[in-house]
């Protein structure tokens, strides 16, 4: 979908937030917007935050019931004088700005949190198995950069647990200039290293993405 937004001559900003938009709402996919794994208590709560080429950027945390949680930090961005709305104050700025209420746990969902319950057993490994937050950069025809990130943060996660996902710097960094870096993986971890502008920082003193990843890591 972004493809089709940059061919099409869109901007960076609507590809990635178009791209994003594909898998909050595929239901099958259970890391990201509806259909995401709840936390412990049976919740599905969303962290997504969007920035663009000129260093603005939205975001929003802990927010549950609306599936397009990129699209309200992008209005979070362009409508608000602010960055960031958590939870209830989130929720509340969405159903404002027209987007509907939705129960965000599927029944696939449901049946793994049960299931999950029976041991209660929270480990904090992540691998391919159990995430796969979506980030996104895109370059347009222009040479602007924008990036997105949305996720249902760790399954099985405590009650009000934000991971990087939502936090500019940690999940997600754009400078017009030097490039751009998105995270997935352990959000504590990436929060401790402030690990998207820590890439685009490496970049700029002169490495190459590859090498400003590894050294980040
Ligand atoms: N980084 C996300 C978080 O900690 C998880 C993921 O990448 O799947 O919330």
């Amino acid at each position: 979908k972004a493809w089709e937004v940059l061919q099409a001559g869109g901007t960076s900003l609507d590809a990635v937030e178009q791209g994003c938009m594909i898998e909050e709402a595929n239901e099958k996919g259970q890391s990201v917007g509806k259909g995401g794994l709840p936390d412990r208590d049976g919740n599905v709560t969303l962290d997504a935050c969007i920035m663009n080429k000129h260093g603005d950027c939205g975001s929003v945390v802990y927010m549950q019931n609306v599936t397009h949680a990129i699209s309200v930090a992008r209005k979070v961005m362009e409508d608000t004088p602010h960055v960031m709305l958590a939870g209830k104050g989130a929720e509340q700025f969405a159903y404002e700005q027209g987007f509907k209420k939705e129960d965000l746990l599927t029944e696939a969902s449901k049946k793994a949190w049960e299931e999950w319950k029976i041991k209660s057993e929270y480990k904090p490994i992540i691998n391919i198995e159990n995430h796969d937050t979506i980030g996104m950069l895109a370059i347009d025809k222009n040479g602007d950069i924008s990036g997105a990130c949305t996720t249902s943060g760790l399954a099985y996660k405590m009650a009000g647990r934000v991971g990087d996902s939502p936090i500019i710097g940690s999940g997600l960094f754009v400078d017009n200039e030097i490039g751009a870096a998105v995270a997935t993986g352990l959000g504590e971890e990436v929060v401790k290293t402030v690990g998207s502008f820590l890439v685009v920082e490496l970049m700029r003193q002169g490495k190459s993405p590859q090498e400003a990843c590894e050294e980040a890591i």
